[in-house]
């Protein structure tokens, strides 16, 4: 399977990995077309926070101020107790240290931001695009669309989420997405409405534990703060369940578990715009990431819990790394994806298992176990802080070096 021209990429997903892969394909000379099924803007919602290494990743495409000046710098971590006694605070944005700072913003915002990228490269995103099969040949490859339509390339890129068709097509007996006893619910409010946020609050990433459960909360750009929190749940929502939601509904359920937080978690939840409320799945390990002239990057390849706060950064590494072994390989496509699985596949895997083991502590408890659990935590990070998660913060694709094969 070798070519000794440029590959046409065909690339499933015009999420943040799919837009974020075009664009360094783009910076190496190499040509793709994108294919997401939603059209434009439909299909991000909520909000996110994204790691200095994700925004190396979005400084090495020359985005990283555009994402700053739309979204909110986050320099620390503070973690709170249900009455606002801060167990810890750790410096976040180490700028010197890290490169970049963190930046949370809405998914949206930094959609929009990558897809403009896009259009100014010339970059071709085809919206309503839902890929349904692929047909893999000794020359090349076919995406086959819900529409009747079908577009052929060299090699196919499966940067299409949690859900992936293209896993499904290329691994049709490996592991599901599964529900990981977890309803993911938030939304964002305008900070003029609340008064008693500190500016400190909107300097950091704020963790509340209570016993009755975990609270997130951080400023989101655009006048704006978002929160986040969880829900556990013994079985998954219905579909039916999730499209009768009511932002009434999900404010009244909220305020009935976190109405005693500390201030201004029920003035956030009060005045919340645009809730989201979804299950949390993750997905385990894949006994492989490609076959053939396909592959699979960002949650297609390895679904990160939210808990992590590294699903958007793993999916910006991959497509960062994909780019540069693509630009310096010898035109053996499988021999690319092998070393790309290779040198990727640790790291993500150990940041999924740290996501599935914060989230185990995140739970609702009985109050004398959050008291234990808040004061373990207190000691461990003021006595670790940050520093264990320099190994995370501090990773960088090397695009200068040219990769040896
Ligand atoms: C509630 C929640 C909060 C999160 N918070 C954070 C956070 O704070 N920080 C962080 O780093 N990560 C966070 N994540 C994880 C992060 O959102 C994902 O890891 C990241 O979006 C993965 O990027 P991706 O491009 O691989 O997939 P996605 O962003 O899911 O993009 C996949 C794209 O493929 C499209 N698609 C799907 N099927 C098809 C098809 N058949 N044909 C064509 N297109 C298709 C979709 O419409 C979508 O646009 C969070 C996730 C959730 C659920």
């Amino acid at each position: 399977m070798t070519s000794n021209h440029p590959p046409h990429v065909l690339i499933i997903g015009g999420g943040i990995g799919g837009l974020s892969l075009a664009l360094f394909l783009h910076k190496a000379g190499i040509g793709s077309t994108v294919y997401e099924a939603y059209p434009p803007r439909e299909a991000a919602g909520g909000g996110l926070n994204i790691a200095p290494n994700g925004m190396n990743v979005l400084a090495a495409l020359g985005l990283a101020q555009d994402i700053i000046s739309r979204g909110a710098v986050t320099m620390q971590h503070c973690f709170r107790d249900e009455h606002g006694k801060v167990l810890a605070s750790i410096p976040y944005g180490n700028i010197t240290k890290y490169g970049q700072p963190g930046v949370s913003m809405s998914r949206a915002d930094l959609h929009e931001v990558l897809a403009q990228a896009a259009k100014v490269a010339g970059i071709s995103i085809q919206y309503n695009k839902r890929l349904t099969g692929i047909d893999q040949h000794p020359t090349g490859v076919n995406a086959c669309f819900e529409d009747g339509s079908s577009d052929s390339g060299d090699i196919l890129i499966g940067a299409d989420g949690i859900r992936s068709r293209t896993r499904s097509i290329i691994l049709p007996d490996g592991p599901q997405p599964a529900f990981v006893n977890v309803v993911g619910v938030g939304g964002f409010a305008k900070i003029s409405d609340l008064p008693e946020i500190t500016s400190r609050e909107l300097r950091s990433l704020n963790f509340t534990f209570g016993a009755k459960g975990f609270f997130g909360y951080c400023a989101a750009g655009n006048e704006y703060a978002m929160w986040w929190s969880n829900l556990y749940a013994t079985e998954p929502m219905s579909e039916q369940a999730l499209r009768q939601l009511s932002l009434d509904s999900i404010k009244a359920e909220m305020l009935a578990i976190y109405k005693d937080f500390h201030a201004p978690i029920a003035t956030l939840i009060e005045h919340t715009e645009r809730p989201i409320k979804q299950n949390i799945s993750d997905i385990q390990s894949l006994p492989t990431w490609h076959k053939n002239r396909v592959l699979l990057i960002g949650d297609a390849a390895h679904a990160v819990s939210p808990n992590s706060g590294q699903g958007a950064s793993m999916a910006l590494e991959d497509s960062m790394y994909l780019a540069k072994l693509l630009r310096d390989g010898n035109g053996d496509y499988e021999q690319v994806f092998t070393q790309f699985e290779q040198d990727r596949k640790p790291r993500v895997e150990k940041i999924v298992a740290e996501g599935r083991r914060r989230g185990a502590g995140k739970q609702a408890v009985s109050p004398f176990q959050a008291k234990v659990r808040n004061f373990m935590m207190s000691i461990f990070l003021r006595l670790f802080g940050i520093k264990g998660q320099d190994w995370v913060y501090q990773y960088r694709v090397d695009w200068e070096t040219r990769q040896r094969a």
